[in-house]
């Protein structure tokens, strides 16, 4: 432990006897992967998450039982932990402001409060000159009157408090706009010219206290319903759709983005490859991501050892591929027999049975439907092993997917 607490000076003088402990705000499925990576290094973890069952909560050292705004809750992570990081980006920033003036946290609250509004997202991409989708904010009547028609047909998307395709409307006709952002309670929204999409795909860089600033690999990404459900991790060639031109300007265009707020900690950004060819940025996320989590079983450290390096101070050595790899997401619909509400569950004996898959659950107690349950990941010695494994898996789950063919 004494390494750990070189690197976390100020803890190691406040309590000398004490093991580090890393803290994380958010007790899902990215905190428990975050945890594990924690204690594999040796650090102690604490979770502050509401929920008794939460998947973080029930691996971590300690588990702080409170809401993300609760004084006592907030004041008794800083006292267990020794820096702290946050795993989903909805935690409101004031809880992280707070906890900043007791604790290092990262990344900061700023920089999470950036990626929680899309329009200051937005204003923020383009600030570090990435191109994004033709947009207006609408947070008024006027404004909704003032919509320039060539936005449509487009999709209207909450401001704040959105995701997996949640708080999203497609609309066609000024009618159909004004009635959707009614809908949505008349709140802040942005609407996006609908865009004619060849692929997606996003970049995980890591970036540290001192500047230094490492990066994955794009990752090209399926999502069905608005939600991931496949990310393919390939050499960038063989996609078909990302060469190493188009890689190189989604790697460039993250770096900009990390620096332009000083980020601390792991961001994936994510990119829509239009039909022409053309690279326009998504969205951000101030956190490790669900296209990022091949890296686990596919790269020489994950996108949760980032994590933990960044925020103990410890160097972000960058990281390498050594495999090609594919991730199915394994949402709740699966524990369901087709077309009914019998639980069941999914055939991994098969599954397993594949060579190269890596079967992560997030132990939560309920599947429900479009609830994110865990994840397969296969690794192959050439992307055509992979893809063959993928198919067979996919298959035996009961999967559908544009990217398998
Ligand atoms: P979320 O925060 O829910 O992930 P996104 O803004 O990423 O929301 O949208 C979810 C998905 O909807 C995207 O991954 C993409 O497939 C599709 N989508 C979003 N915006 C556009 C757009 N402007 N044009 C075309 N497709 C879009
Ligand atoms: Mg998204």
């Amino acid at each position: 432990m004494t390494v750990h607490h070189a690197l976390l000076p100020g803890a190691a003088a406040e309590r000398p006897s004490r093991e580090i402990t890393l803290g994380v705000m958010g007790g899902g499925q990215l905190g428990r992967m975050f945890v594990h990576a924690a204690q594999q290094m040796g650090f102690f973890t604490a979770v502050l998450d509401p929920d008794a069952d939460s998947p973080a909560g029930r691996v971590s050292h300690h588990h702080v039982r409170a809401a993300y705004l609760d004084e006592a809750g907030l004041a008794q992570l800083a006292q267990l932990a020794d820096a702290i990081t946050t795993e989903f980006e909805n935690v409101p920033a004031p809880a992280l402001e707070r906890l900043a003036a007791l604790r290092p946290v990262a990344p900061g609250a700023q920089a999470v409060a950036i990626a929680q509004d899309r329009a200051k997202e937005k204003a923020h991409f383009v600030a570090c000159g990435v191109p994004c989708a033709p947009h207006a904010v609408i947070e008024t009547a006027q404004q909704l009157a003032a919509v320039d028609a060539a936005l449509l047909p487009g999709i209207l998307k909450t401001a704040r408090l959105g995701y997996d395709g949640k708080g999203q409307v497609r609309v066609t006709t000024r009618e159909a706009l004004a009635e959707a952002w009614h809908g949505l309670g008349g709140v802040p929204c942005v609407l996006e010219q609908m865009l004619p999409l060849a692929a997606e795909c996003s970049v995980i860089v890591a970036r540290g206290r001192d500047g230094a600033m490492v990066h994955y690999a794009p990752q090209v990404n399926e999502h069905q319903n608005g939600i991931l459900a496949v990310t393919q991790a390939f050499p960038v060639d063989d996609a078909g759709v990302i060469d190493a031109a188009l890689a190189d300007q989604a790697v460039a265009a993250t770096r900009a983005i990390a620096e332009g707020i000083g980020y601390v900690g792991v961001l994936c950004v994510e990119f829509f490859v239009l039909e022409d060819g053309r690279l326009v940025v998504n969205e951000m996320a101030p956190r490790p991501h669900n296209s990022g989590h091949y890296t686990m079983d596919a790269c020489d450290q994950s996108q949760f050892d980032l994590q933990v390096r960044a925020l103990a101070g410890l160097p972000l050595a960058p990281p390498r591929q050594h495999s090609p790899a594919l991730m199915l997401n394994l949402l709740g619909d699966l524990w369901f027999a087709a077309g009914s509400d019998t639980q069941q569950s999914p055939p991994w004996d098969a599954v397993l049975a594949l060579p190269g898959t890596h079967l992560h659950l997030y132990g939560k107690v309920e599947a429900r439907r479009g609830r994110k349950m865990g994840h397969l990941n296969i690794t192959g010695a050439t992307p055509e092993a992979v893809r063959a494994t993928a198919r067979e898996a996919a298959r035996l789950l009961g999967l559908t997917s544009a990217s398998l063919g």
